[in-house]
């Protein structure tokens, strides 16, 4: 067998494509565009280097982008002023700190004072309890990035076996809860799972985002399950060159898998184009308005 590539790339231009759409009729109503502010505190390059990428796609989809650069040293003080100021703004419809923060700043404390109705990263406790709860809620970026492409693939997800392998609260928990919500019966494993290739074996669906390259072999699969790899490291090659690896052994999985998304091109591109599908859709909420259709 040879798998199916999930071109999340293209689904993810697609979806982008969407919200242009989506972000122009709100603008012809609204007589402004939806609004995202991104927070971007100190000089680590890979969070300059996403903050810049989300910027660029923000204004390419027709939205108001908002860049604030704290410095380093900056106090918890300032950076929660500085949430406070952009909850009030009503020009702004979604706010993004870029993790991770510098050591001194409290993280949750940060993320806990974002209103939870433009927390389009979806990391609030509030939208984490929504979600779990089946309450609508501005749900993470990059799991619902992997929904999108799994019902792409499958259609109806109701009564199928996944394994979702990793359980952060970005990506593993509430691609967990998704799959709940659509009626798959899910196993959670993490690092004590006793016997991971016998419950990745079981599943129609493999959901990996562990951070760990290669660790899921192909022989760990059930013949024909549709896989999605999550994790993305840059892992260095024999002749120097850096080379980035998912958490699935791509070349043993495509021999096994019905389908597999790639490492690049397959969730990466899903992460950007979901935030801004959150800001359109946190946009519409804020303004009483139902959810665009298509996103
Ligand atoms: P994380 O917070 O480090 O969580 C990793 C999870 O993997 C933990 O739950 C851990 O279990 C589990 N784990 C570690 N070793 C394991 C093992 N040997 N067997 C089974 N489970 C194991 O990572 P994350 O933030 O969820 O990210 C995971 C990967 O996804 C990373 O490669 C990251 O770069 C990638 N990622 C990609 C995107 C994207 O846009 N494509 C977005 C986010 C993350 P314990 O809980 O027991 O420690």
């Amino acid at each position: 067998m040879t798998a199916r590539l999930i071109d999340g790339k293209a689904y993810a231009a697609g979806l982008r494509q969407r919200v242009a759409e989506a972000a122009a009729a709100f603008k012809a109503k609204q007589n402004r565009a939806p609004g995202l502010a991104v927070v971007l505190v100190g000089e680590h390059p890979p969070s300059a280097a996403y903050v810049r990428s989300k910027v660029k796609a923000t204004v390419e989809a027709g939205m108001e982008s908002f860049e604030h650069k704290l410095p380093t040293d900056c106090s918890q003080g300032e950076l929660m002023a500085l949430v406070d100021e952009l909850n009030a703004d009503p020009a702004v419809d979604g706010i993004l700190v870029q993790l991770p923060l510098p050591k001194h700043v409290d993280e949750l404390a940060v993320l806990l004072r974002i209103d939870p109705d433009k927390d389009v990263d979806g990391f609030h406790p509030m939208n984490a309890g929504r979600l779990a709860v089946g309450l609508e809620a501005l749900v993470p970026c990059t799991p619902l990035g992997c929904l999108m492409l799994l019902q792409h693939e499958l259609g109806d997800l109701s009564g199928l076996d996944a394994i979702v392998v990793g359980r952060s609260n970005i990506v593993g928990k509430p691609m967990a809860q998704l799959l709940v919500r659509a009626s798959c019966t899910v196993t959670v494993a993490h690092s004590r799972t006793r016997d991971l290739p016998g419950a990745v074996r079981r599943s129609d669906i493999v959901v990996a985002a562990v951070g760990r390259p290669e660790m899921i072999r192909g022989h760990w699969l059930k013949p024909g399950a549709t896989v999605i790899d999550v994790g993305q490291e840059r892992v260095e090659q024999p002749d120097g060159s850096r080379k980035l690896l998912g958490d699935v052994a791509f070349d043993e999985a495509l021999e096994v898998a019905g389908a597999i998304t790639p490492v690049p091109g397959g969730v990466g591109p899903m992460t950007i184009a979901c935030l801004l599908r959150n800001t359109a859709v946190a946009a519409h909420r804020r303004a009483g308005l139902s959810d665009p259709e298509g996103l």
